[in-house]
């Protein structure tokens, strides 16, 4: 028999091979669906300069609790009306296929959730949004055609606005292991409002109400849109620029002052000498070979500027504290921000914080709370390049001991984070972001050491007072009865001398 050939759609693609993007089994597929609602949600606000206010409802189905329905809404740009059908209904469709730190890249996560729920219970997604500057709301139902990759549409309504409301309420049923599951998401969604601190998250579930209010009305600076760095292209990315440029005219110089980052006229002219290019060859008349030669030459040219982190928002050290004070309520927390780095032409910032005592539970390593982008990534911690940093310091030059209270948490922003998959749990051991996540948690370690040293001082000088006090009332009469005088003055005098003194040792511990 001859074999039969055919194509494959991307949605088929995924129907397949749901796991490659972490919908393995109904326990990860709730929580999948959880992250990629709430992760569009949070670009939809904060990213836009909006105090995200969101709101996870989930729901089980009385008769079938394996039928779980969940509700996102969020109080973000919204989705023009036309547009909604195509962001819910095509396998890699979105608007942040741009140079720019968010949490989504592919174009297809909420799409992943469709295809699960639409596959398991059959349902179609209900999707309700406005976009601040309309003045209509659209209301959809739809579910995916798999094999052709488009949306298909069961209903729909377009409706004038009354209020002005904008923001985006999704709502899809799907075959979901809530029990096995609830744990990871209720994780989830407490790491999410550590990362957040400015955004007001409700969670409702079987298992009751959490609210976590925002503690700061403080966005951080929202990221740009920026342009390719010269070190970041190949020859794909350079003949769709070509071609986008649309202009016949253009020449080699201008080109890479227009499309690229960080390159001014003196430096194109450089560039062009070094790789042996005249600068003022048409872009539309290079071959491919010249291509193949340009791209090369501008991943190898040694004195392009650096990636500028305009594109990324990371939080800073006073709001990720913030974050962290107020979610693992510790007695020691600490912050910092690393100065903007970069690999392969993708720009890339980290933050780290350390936190410890109060609420955590003293265990036998580091707990380790990992963060990109925002997101918080659960799942795969043996193979994150953070856990590889953590499990190769020797905690005990830090005054650590455990079992000990001590959490530290790590950040990587980038436009690029370096996952290991496109379930995006763990991170890769990039070699330059190594190098920053390691100085950064070994910063905030030393400052976690000179706490930890002031606590033990202190502790010494109580204890010192605690055995001068045993002693202090027998010392006291017996002097009293050598120089004839009245205990009670005595120990009046003791005392004083005792204050002085710890006056002299007091350390102060500042958390
Ligand atoms: P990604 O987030 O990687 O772009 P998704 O499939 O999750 O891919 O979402 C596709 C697009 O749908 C997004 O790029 C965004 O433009 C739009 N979108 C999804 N959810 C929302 C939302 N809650 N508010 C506004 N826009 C949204
Ligand atoms: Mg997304």
């Amino acid at each position: 028999m001859s074999e039969k050939y055919r194509g494959l759609s991307p949605a088929e693609f995924f129907h397949r091979n749901k796991e490659i993007a972490g919908f393995s089994n109904p326990s990860r597929a709730l929580y999948q669906t959880v992250r990629e609602l709430v992760e569009n949600s949070l670009d939809a606000t904060e990213t836009h300069g909006i105090l995200p206010y969101i709101d996870v409802e989930v729901q089980l189905h009385e008769d079938r609790p394996e039928w779980v329905t969940l509700r996102v809404a969020d109080n973000g740009i919204g989705i023009p009306v036309h547009e909604i059908p195509n962001v819910f209904g095509r396998v890699f469709y979105g608007s942040k296929y741009v140079v720019r730190q968010t949490r989504g890249v592919f174009g297809l996560g909420v799409k992943m959730a469709v295809l699960y729920a639409q596959m398991t219970t059959g349902k179609p997604i209900y999707v309700k949004s406005s976009t601040r500057d309309s003045d209509v709301v659209g209301e959809y139902l739809l579910y995916i055609d798999i094999s052709r990759n488009i949306p298909h549409v069961q209903k729909m309504r377009i409706k004038k606005k009354n209020k002005n409301w904008h923001g985006t309420i999704v709502r899809l049923t799907l075959e979901g292991a809530w029990l096995q599951s609830k744990k990871r998401i209720e994780d989830y969604i407490r790491r999410t409002a550590l990362i957040s601190p400015y955004a007001t998250i409700r969670y409702r579930s079987p298992d009751g109400e959490l609210l976590f209010e925002r503690v700061s009305k403080e966005l951080p600076e929202p990221p740009q849109i920026g342009k390719y760095h010269p070190k970041g292209v190949d020859i794909e990315i350079l003949k769709d620029l070509i071609r986008r440029s649309n202009n016949n005219d253009m020449t080699l110089a201008g080109f890479l002052e227009k499309y690229f980052e960080g390159v001014g006229e003196k430096i194109a002219q450089e560039f062009l000498t070094w790789a042996g290019f005249q600068p003022d060859t048409k872009v539309k008349e290079l071959k491919l070979a010249d291509l193949e030669k340009l791209a090369t030459a501008m991943k190898n040219f040694p004195k392009w500027r650096r990636p500028r982190p305009l594109t990324l928002s990371p939080l800073g050290p006073e709001l990720l504290k913030k974050g962290v004070k107020s979610i693992l309520k510790p007695e020691f927390a600490t912050a910092v921000i690393r100065p903007p780095s970069s690999y392969g032409g993708h720009a890339f910032i980290v933050e780290a914080a350390i936190a410890y005592g109060g609420e955590i539970p003293p265990q036998d390593n580091v707990l380790l709370l990992r963060f990109a982008n925002k997101m918080p990534l659960l799942y795969d911690e043996g193979v994150d390049v953070s856990r590889k940093i953590v499990d190769s310091i020797d905690w005990s030059i830090y005054k650590i001991k455990f079992p000990a209270p001590v959490a530290v948490v790590t950040h990587v922003c980038s436009t690029k984070i370096p996952f290991k998959g496109v379930g995006k749990e763990a991170i890769a051991d990039v070699p330059e972001l190594e190098h920053e996540l390691e100085i950064a948690i070994r910063d905030v370690a030393r400052r976690l050491r000179i706490y930890l040293s002031k606590l033990e001082k202190m502790y010494e000088v109580k204890r010192k007072e605690v055995t001068i006090r045993k002693y202090m009332g027998e010392v006291s009469s017996s002097l009293a009865y050598v120089l004839n005088m009245d205990p009670s003055s005595i120990s009046s005098l003791l005392e004083e001398l005792l204050k002085k003194e710890l006056e002299k040792k007091e350390v102060t511990v500042n958390a």
